[in-house]
């Protein structure tokens, strides 16, 4: 199958061309036809699989057969969980839109809204934006959603997870009922249908699973080890393997800047990236981290979500996330387009029903082993740590592992993820 072969236009192939793909991906073969024809979709496939040009090519075909307007009103609106994803959205619609006579725009929260609105005022075409910021902007009247012909829903799973289904809800208010709607997502979860049957109007469901499963391609390992002897032996590993490229996840925000700190002082370049830190920073410590300048980049799980670093070699699990999806979620960094990684979990001893849950979702045992100088402490609880970073927050003085349990309903949890995640 080619990219010729999908009905898309000679303006789109020649970007295709010049950003060097041969042939379409498999998600990106089923979701195109059924998108070009006008029909909503609901789509889902692994993280890295090429989802991006899977809606963004259609669309642009779309747009660019229609009657473009002298106002330019927004014609296609993007939604997507967090700004990271939103410029690398933005950066995309405007490669492959570069041949076309179609304006973009990007609008996040955290910066100044005045460009923004000055871009809005000159008209767009297509509109990728996260879900605060667009409502913001809709309150304040300087953006109207009433010429949307195509709305995207982009990582619809995470923007479950980050609590953002009511503001989901109120922009579909604004836009016109008689609309196509895709829907994009990295898992196909119970939660997913829920939501895409209130949007969609009888979508065509495509899905598309890779020939190896993440788990099969990467190479897991577990480390038991001492909680006090983690940053010891993530610094040893690091430095002894001469890694390069490691993408650490921490449970916490406190967490990742701590461990950042401890692996600057210990000679290795590393940046923390989660919701606290500026745009400004984010955007340079991935920056960083892409072009080799920065070794080490520690992040939450909320940050890393949908970021797209080709080829990272070593994922470490600094903490293993409380939540088992989350793992897979973080793994699948390694080990993308085909070559080969490794995921490295350091657990300690209150990680063990966490470690419990991850192998019975994957449906494996992870190997175990112990480093001498950096051994579990025997004494150590299996109570579960309590839940940082505010993924967790059972109400009504749950313990731990009942919040821990509660994710599966997730109510509660998103109530609780949501007023720091909504700052994203
Ligand atoms: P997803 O949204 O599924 O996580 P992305 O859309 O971010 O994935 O794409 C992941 C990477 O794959 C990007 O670097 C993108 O440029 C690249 N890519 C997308 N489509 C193709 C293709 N047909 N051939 C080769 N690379 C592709
Ligand atoms: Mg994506």
């Amino acid at each position: 199958m080619s990219f010729n072969s999908l009905g898309l236009s000679d303006a789109l192939l020649k970007a295709i061309n010049k950003k060097g793909y041969d042939k379409p991906s498999p998600i990106q073969e089923k979701a195109i036809p059924p998108i070009l024809e006008g029909k909503d979709v609901l789509a889902s496939a692994q993280t890295g699989t090429g989802k991006t040009a899977g809606f963004t090519l259609p669309l642009l075909q779309i747009l660019s057969e229609g009657t473009i307007k002298r106002q330019r009103p927004v014609r296609a609106l993007i939604l997507t969980p967090t700004r990271e994803l939103a410029a690398q959205i933005f950066e995309n619609v405007k490669e492959y839109s570069e041949f076309l006579d179609i304006r973009s725009a990007v609008i996040f929260g955290g910066v100044n809204q005045r460009p923004q609105v000055a871009q809005l005022r000159r008209g767009v075409d297509v509109l990728v934006a996260t879900p605060g910021r667009l409502l913001d902007l809709c309150n304040q009247n300087v953006l109207s959603l009433s010429n949307v012909e195509i709305f995207v829903l982009d990582e619809a799973d995470r923007m479950l997870d980050m609590g953002f289904v009511r503001d989901i809800e109120r922009i579909i208010k604004l836009i016109p009922k008689k609309r196509q709607n895709l829907m994009f997502s990295a898992t196909f979860s119970k939660d997913i249908k829920r939501l895409a049957t209130g949007i969609l109007t009888h979508p065509v469901s495509v899905e598309a699973t890779p020939e190896n499963t993440t788990v099969e391609v990467i190479k897991q390992k577990v480390f038991r080890v001492a909680k006090a002897k983690k940053t010891g032996l993530i610094i040893k590993m690091i430095s002894e393997g001469n890694w390069q490229q490691v993408l650490v996840f921490t449970r916490t925000k406190h967490g990742a800047n701590n461990l950042t700190k401890k692996m600057i002082s210990a000679g290795i370049t590393a940046a923390a990236i989660h919701g606290n830190k500026s745009q400004g920073a984010r955007t340079k410590a991935l920056a960083g981290f892409k072009d080799g300048s920065i070794r080490v980049m520690v992040a939450t799980d909320i940050a890393a979500r949908g970021l797209d670093i080709p080829l990272l070699p070593h994922v470490i699990n600094f903490e293993i996330p409380n939540i088992p999806e989350d793992y897979v979620h973080r793994i699948g960094r390694t080990g993308r387009a085909g070559a080969s990684g490794i995921a490295i979990s350091l657990v300690s001893a209150d990680e063990t029903s966490f470690l419990t849950d991850i192998q019975k979702l994957i449906g494996m045992k992870i190997p175990v082993e112990i480093i001498e100088g950096f051994e579990p402490d025997p004494n150590a609880s299996t109570e579960p740590v309590k839940q940082g970073g505010g993924r967790r927050a059972p109400r009504g003085g749950g313990n731990n592992n009942s919040g821990r349990k509660s994710t599966k309903s997730s109510n509660t949890s998103n109530s609780g993820r949501r007023s720091r995640d909504r700052r994203n």
